[in-house]
């Protein structure tokens, strides 16, 4: 068997660890699909070869596909965001996947943190929470569900404390650098006034030079007679 591989950069997908049902797809013959995928796939792969690379179905949309599954003309590449545990098990479709990555992708930070404290808040805490952790900050394998979603929005919480203040730090440190910015572009400023200053002088240093020269040689022609 030859060695297919997704050409994708963070695709693993291959001819020999390939899910049942994925298959690989060659890049469209006509220019113009040749463009849109160019387009797409420029920062997505690290090497594009049109007549060998082969592009996985995972990176295609449903919608994609007509009902032999065969790829439609008009398909072009638009998933490369998958779950942390790439590999595709029973109950983890790609189309469910496909969607939640697709509406996840259109809400900010602060929209999905309220919503996952909105959703945890309707599940009672564990009033006895700290008994289901273990040292290493895990639920012990017993533990009721309600503990093990709490301890995950409070390390979820924690995260987005340490995120936002870490964006705070950057938000500063982009301010000082733009005063330091308008404190050079002053100094330039002042730098090039005090240029043209000098210029000036010594353009009058030169005239006053030349005057003396004249009158030193008109002293001279006066003492040589
Ligand atoms: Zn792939």
């Amino acid at each position: 068997m030859v060695n297919i591989r997704c050409a994708v950069t963070n695709c693993k997908i291959t001819n020999y660890n390939k899910p049942p049902g994925v298959v690989f797809h060659s890049c469209p013959s006509s220019k113009e699909m040749r463009n849109k995928w160019l387009q797409i796939l420029k920062n997505k792969c690290s090497m594009l070869d049109w007549s060998r690379s082969k592009i996985c179905s995972k990176h295609f949309e449903k919608k994609y596909f007509d009902s032999q599954r065969k790829l439609r003309e008009n398909a072009i590449p638009t998933i490369f965001t998958f779950s942390s545990n790439s590999k595709m098990s029973k109950t983890d479709s790609p189309i469910e996947r496909t969607k939640v990555d697709r509406l996840l992708s259109r809400m900010n930070q602060a929209q999905l943190s309220s919503d996952i404290k909105n959703t945890f808040n309707k599940i009672k805490v564990p009033s006895n929470l700290d008994i289901f952790i273990t040292d290493d900050l895990k639920c012990k394998p017993d533990s009721p569900i309600e503990a093990h979603l709490w301890l995950l929005i409070k390390k979820q919480d924690y995260l987005n404390g340490m995120l936002t203040s870490q964006l705070a730090r950057n938000k500063k440190q982009v301010e000082t650098l733009h005063k330091n910015l308008d404190e050079i572009r002053t100094h330039k400023k002042d730098t090039e006034q005090n240029i043209d200053t000098l210029k000036y002088i010594v353009k009058c240093l030169q005239e006053k030079h030349a005057t003396l020269e004249e009158q030193i040689e008109i002293l001279s022609a006066v003492e040589s007679r």
